[in-house]
């Protein structure tokens, strides 16, 4: 296991005292940067910058950064949430790097899709069945990650098979967490 000791601080933060949002962090004792690439080659959506040994990635409309002796997320609902997606993200580090034999790392820095990008893939018939109102509306919940490509039931018809392909290339879609 690489990760076995941690300190866990769950906060609201400094530059909204009294939000209703929390972020947390762990402090780690052993550097982690090494398992960035394998989790750039597995989280969809990710975006890593080497340089900076760093990596960032939005899951269910939270922020979250990985860093060589820190991992950090943000916008997240209550205390027992933070704290349990933190521990989720330490789990997730650590069956990474005991899976790396069978994971091609990967350094490439890409871009996160814009809700227009992803807006023009969509059937843009604004029919609501996803539960929005309209499809840029379902756009904006995909990018942030707070819906998934599974909640668009006419992306299953033959004729948006292209379209469905080409979203799955781009889409926030990682491994569940926690
Ligand atoms: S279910 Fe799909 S097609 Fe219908 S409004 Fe939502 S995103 Fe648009």
């Amino acid at each position: 296991m690489l990760v076995e000791k941690y300190d866990l601080e769950v906060f609201t933060p400094p530059c909204d005292p009294g939000a209703e949002r929390y972020a947390a962090r762990v402090r780690l004792t052993v550097d982690i940067s090494e398992v960035l690439p394998y989790l750039n080659a597995i989280l969809r959506g990710a975006v890593y910058l080497p340089e900076a040994q760093a990596l960032t990635w939005k899951k269910g409309g939270h922020n979250i950064a990985f860093h060589a002796y820190e991992i950090a997320t943000s916008n997240v609902e209550d205390r027992q949430g933070a704290e349990k997606e933190l521990k989720g993200l330490i789990d997730l580090v650590n069956r990474t790097w005991e899976r790396r034999a069978e994971i091609t790392p990967d350094t490439v820095t890409r871009q996160r899709p814009t809700p227009m990008a992803i807006y023009k893939l969509l059937p843009a018939t604004n029919c609501k069945q996803c539960g929005e109102s309209t499809c840029y509306s379902f756009a904006l919940k995909l990018a942030a990650a707070q819906k998934g490509l599974a909640n668009c039931p006419l992306l299953d018809e033959p004729q948006y098979s292209d379209k469905l392909t080409a979203l799955q290339e781009i889409i926030i879609d990682g491994p569940a967490i926690g």
